[in-house]
């Protein structure tokens, strides 16, 4: 294999596995240290870097990072990644002269953004210091998006969106609430703009096209259900409902009907769990609250009696898994008595706003085209993203979205190209603060994840407002603290300075280090130490060692950075050194130079 060049960002940052699966790429290692340090307000300053929502998607979040945690193939269970970001938010003290500031001089270009969801949110947060001047048009009486409308209060409270929304917009965006926008050809026309995004989301629910669907007025589209107990329109819900649907507004929705009063609240499936796309962790809270999930279930029609909701008829099935493949058979058929019937069904965008003539082009699912790397659509100057670019996803998507659409922006209004993207950096330096001590904490801690407590049962369902997750409490998070095991601190291997001893070898307790002759990489893994069979984690090989020419080979799959092999080392071949991966934001580039990545440490 090649010598592993660890001077290219991606090496290290695929190492860190939790920010390599964040969208957002948040450091996460570093805001976990500084929560085990009481530094919330640092904690927080440097997730809001990235994520400009921590507090939101404390609660929130999709987590894609959790599954991706070193943790889970240690131990089985991912650091509490996400509720940790909420430790941070829950307990920073007043951050607000720590943000970004507009500039006293503006730049002279105006950028009109449509929809005041997170996307929208983060362009504004990251073109305003620039000196931009940014007007936001949202339809709604209130910013948020989709982040407001159609999270429950009871998972995300109105005052944690107040807070981080206003960070924003107190930064100097004109809000023009209640305005949606009805032509963009308009708008572009008035020329009132240097450019444009639009992060509209998702905003209409699919519709469930049955017999019975239009016959009954207790049928409701499910994000236009949570956006009606949202503002308060509806107050009240059948005894029993049937949610259609097992995505996370099915949820939402199974949990709201709860709470406007519903007995009995059944989620009808499609598929078996296996197939849901509701975090699993959205689907323990609804069962904790006595919601029956039921599989194998196709919606035929809608029963009524003297036109009154009184059922619904499914089709059964039987299912199977072969060769991984879900097959299922017919089973006959079942009426299900109902009061109300919610479909959550997915979500489609609708842009009757956007005129076929304006040169932006709409592809075969009548989408807008949007470039996945500049979010520029096919005119010039305006741009997209968040789940109106691409369809639904989760928030963090959008913000990542905001980000880079920021950056095309910024180099759009500069005369620059879109496609000019600055590159990502790092910077390496040693963790090593004397004979076997580090500046971080490299024990294992065997603790198991910390369990979220909730609000007890019959209380939670008092208000629709009352938050059921109550955070973790400071015992608990310094606990979950310590599970984290710094996968940013690398094992930094300098070969002009190894003997080859063996002695890292010797200490390493998972065995992930060989020395051995080089090979291609299906070769090398053959012969490693410890079997190195999972494909998507790397191996590090070094170049040839001086006395043999054999290599240095780590499979990184299940290093534990506990820092033995460092500790151990007596040349300081080996050291553990912070790998910061830099990203570029609008207007911050990169700094040019990183540290050298191949500089050693000081001699022991
Ligand atoms: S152990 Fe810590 S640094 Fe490693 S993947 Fe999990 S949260 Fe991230
Ligand atoms: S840090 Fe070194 S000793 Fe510890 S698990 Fe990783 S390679 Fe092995």
């Amino acid at each position: 294999m090649q010598r592993t060049d660890v001077d290219k960002p991606d090496y290290y940052h695929q190492v860190v596995d939790c920010q390599w699966a964040c969208p957002a790429h948040t450091n996460v290692p570093e805001y976990i240290r500084l929560i085990a340090q009481g530094r919330f307000d640092d904690s927080y300053m440097l997730n809001r870097e990235s994520n400009v929502f921590p507090g939101i998607l404390g609660r929130t979040c999709d987590r894609p990072c959790e599954p991706a945690c070193r943790r889970v193939r240690v131990e089985g269970k991912p650091v509490a990644i996400c509720r940790l970001k909420r430790v941070a938010a829950d307990n920073k003290s007043d951050i607000r002269n720590r943000l970004p500031k507009a500039p006293k001089k503006k730049n002279g270009k105006k950028i009109a953004l449509i929809g005041a969801g997170p996307a929208s949110l983060t362009v504004a947060n990251d073109l305003i210091p620039l000196g931009y001047d940014v007007t936001l048009f949202e339809a709604l009486p209130l910013p948020g998006g989709l982040m407001r409308i159609n999270i429950p209060a009871f998972r995300l409270p109105a005052e944690v969106l107040d807070e981080e929304i206003a960070y924003i917009i107190d930064m100097g965006v004109k809000v023009l609430y209640d305005t949606p926008i009805k032509s963009l050809k308009k708008l572009l026309d008035s020329k009132e703009f240097d450019a444009v995004f639009v992060g509209t989301g998702a905003p209409k629910g699919r519709e469930l096209d049955i017999p019975g669907r239009h016959d009954s007025d207790q049928v409701f589209i499910g994000i236009e259900w949570l956006e009606s107990i949202h503002f308060e329109h509806v107050d009240s819900v059948g005894e029993r409902v049937l949610i259609i649907g097992v995505g996370n507004t099915a949820m939402d929705c199974c949990r709201s009907a709860k709470r406007l009063g519903a007995k009995d609240v059944k989620v009808v499936a499609r598929k078996t769990r296996k197939y849901f796309k509701a975090s699993p962790w959205e689907l323990e809270d609804a069962e904790e609250e006595h919601v029956e999930i039921l599989e194998n279930l196709s919606p035929v029609q809608f029963v009524l009696e003297n036109s009154t909701l009184v059922g619904m008829e499914f089709e059964k099935f039987t299912s199977v898994e072969i060769d991984g493949k879900l097959v299922q058979e017919p089973a006959g058929h079942v009426v299900i008595p109902c009061d109300t019937v919610i479909v959550a069904i997915g979500q489609e965008n609708a842009f009757p706003w956007i005129e076929r003539d304006i040169g932006i082009e709409f592809n075969k699912w009548d989408m807008p085209e949007v470039d996945e790397t500049t979010f520029m659509y096919t005119r010039e100057g305006v741009f997209s993203g968040g789940d109106a670019a691409f369809g639904p996803k989760n928030i963090i998507w959008a913000v990542e979205h905001g980000h880079q659409a920021a950056i095309s922006i910024h180099n759009y209004c500069n005369g620059k190209s879109v496609d000019d993207r600055l590159p990502q950096g790092q910077t390496l330096s040693s963790t090593s603060m004397g004979l076997h001590e580090w500046s971080y904490s490299n024990d294992y801690d065997p603790a198991k994840r910390q369990k979220m407590t909730h609000i007890e049962m019959p209380e939670r369902f008092l208000k629709m407002t009352i938050e059921v997750e109550e955070g973790f409490t400071m015992e608990q998070a310094k606990v979950e603290v310590e599970r984290c095991m710094n996968c940013d601190i690398q094992t930094h291997f300098t070969e002009s300075l190894c003997i080859e001893c063996d002695a890292c070898i010797d200490v390493c307790p998972t065995d992930c280090l060989t020395i051995t002759n080089n090979g291609d990489e299906t070769d090398l893994r053959s012969r490693l130490i410890a079997p190195a069979d999972v494909h998507d984690q790397p191996l590090f090989v070094s170049g040839a060692l001086k006395q043999t020419g054999r290599v240095m080979v780590k499979d990184e799959n299940i290093c534990l950075h506990c820092g033995l092999c460092a500790d151990r080392c007596p040349t300081h071949a080996f050291d553990m050194r912070k790998s910061i991966l830099q990203l570029p934001y609008a207007g911050q580039p990169v700094p040019e130079k990183t540290l050298p990545a191949a500089e050693p440490a000081p001699a022991k």
